[in-house]
């Protein structure tokens, strides 16, 4: 329930705030069509979460339009918090191999990474850059989000991604430590990688790497 809570904090947000801005909307506004595909995805999310939490998860779409996911992603949070100070810059290329994890997944941890990118630091600009990475003959899309923040001091680094871990749990700034745990779950057991780069009092950049279907099938037709 927890893990639950956590995570459906964003998407419950995001439905509001586009659903008043539909309201506001004359009948042919141009952005209509695109909201309704905000809140369609945000209600698919949360189906997805009440299936995990209830065993009967699917898989999604592999790969579908990873691109878009990219921008509606940074489109809502943009729209969530360009009030308190914070915008959001996105960096993707025009083409991005499709990936073998279904899109909620890609969305929990993005939600995620980008929730504390902005819980730990003050108003600024957040980057999320997308690109198509090899390691040895393994192509993943790598995914990352930079922040300008606090960033975290070497000593906790290997604890962070810990269930319940906080660097500093008696601070001012809330929450669960549930979220780095849950997005090192969703990356791993999906074949990802999780990786961050910080600096204390600079910053920090969180990136995942995403299996590509490319190389399933490079592998395959090796096989034959
Ligand atoms: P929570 O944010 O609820 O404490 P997380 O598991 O998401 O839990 O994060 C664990 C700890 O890692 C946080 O308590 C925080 O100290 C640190 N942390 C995570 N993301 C960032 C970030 N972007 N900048 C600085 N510290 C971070």
């Amino acid at each position: 329930m927890a893990v639950l809570s956590h995570d459906i904090k964003t998407p419950l947000t995001a439905i509001q705030l586009y659903n008043s801005l539909l309201s506001e909307m004359g009948p042919e506004d141009p952005d209509r069509a695109a909201y309704h595909r905000i809140i369609d995805d945000q209600v698919a999310w949360l189906a997805h979460m009440a299936d995990t939490v209830l065993g009967g998860a699917k898989q999604g779409n592999p790969g579908a339009g990873l691109t878009e996911l990219l921008k509606n992603t940074a489109c809502v949070y943009h729209r969530l918090h360009a009030g308190r100070g914070y915008s959001f810059v996105l960096e993707v290329p025009d083409h991005l191999a499709a990936v073998t994890v279904d899109r909620c997944a890609i969305e929990r941890v993005l939600n995620n990474l980008l929730d504390n990118a902005i819980k730990y630091s003050i108003p600024h600009t957040i980057r999320i850059r997308a690109s198509e990475e090899y390691r040895g003959l393994e192509r993943f899309v790598a995914i990352e989000v930079t922040d300008r923040g606090r960033g975290i001091d070497r000593r906790f680094l290997g604890r962070i991604f810990e269930p319940q871990y906080r660097v500093d749990p008696n601070g001012e700034i809330a929450g669960s430590g549930l979220g780095l745990a849950i997005v090192r779950d969703i990356v791993e057991t999906r074949g990802g990688r999780l990786e961050v780069a910080t600096a204390l009092g600079e910053g920090s950049t969180f990136r995942f790497l995403l299996p590509t279907a490319f190389q399933t099938q490079h592998n395959h037709a090796f096989a034959l």
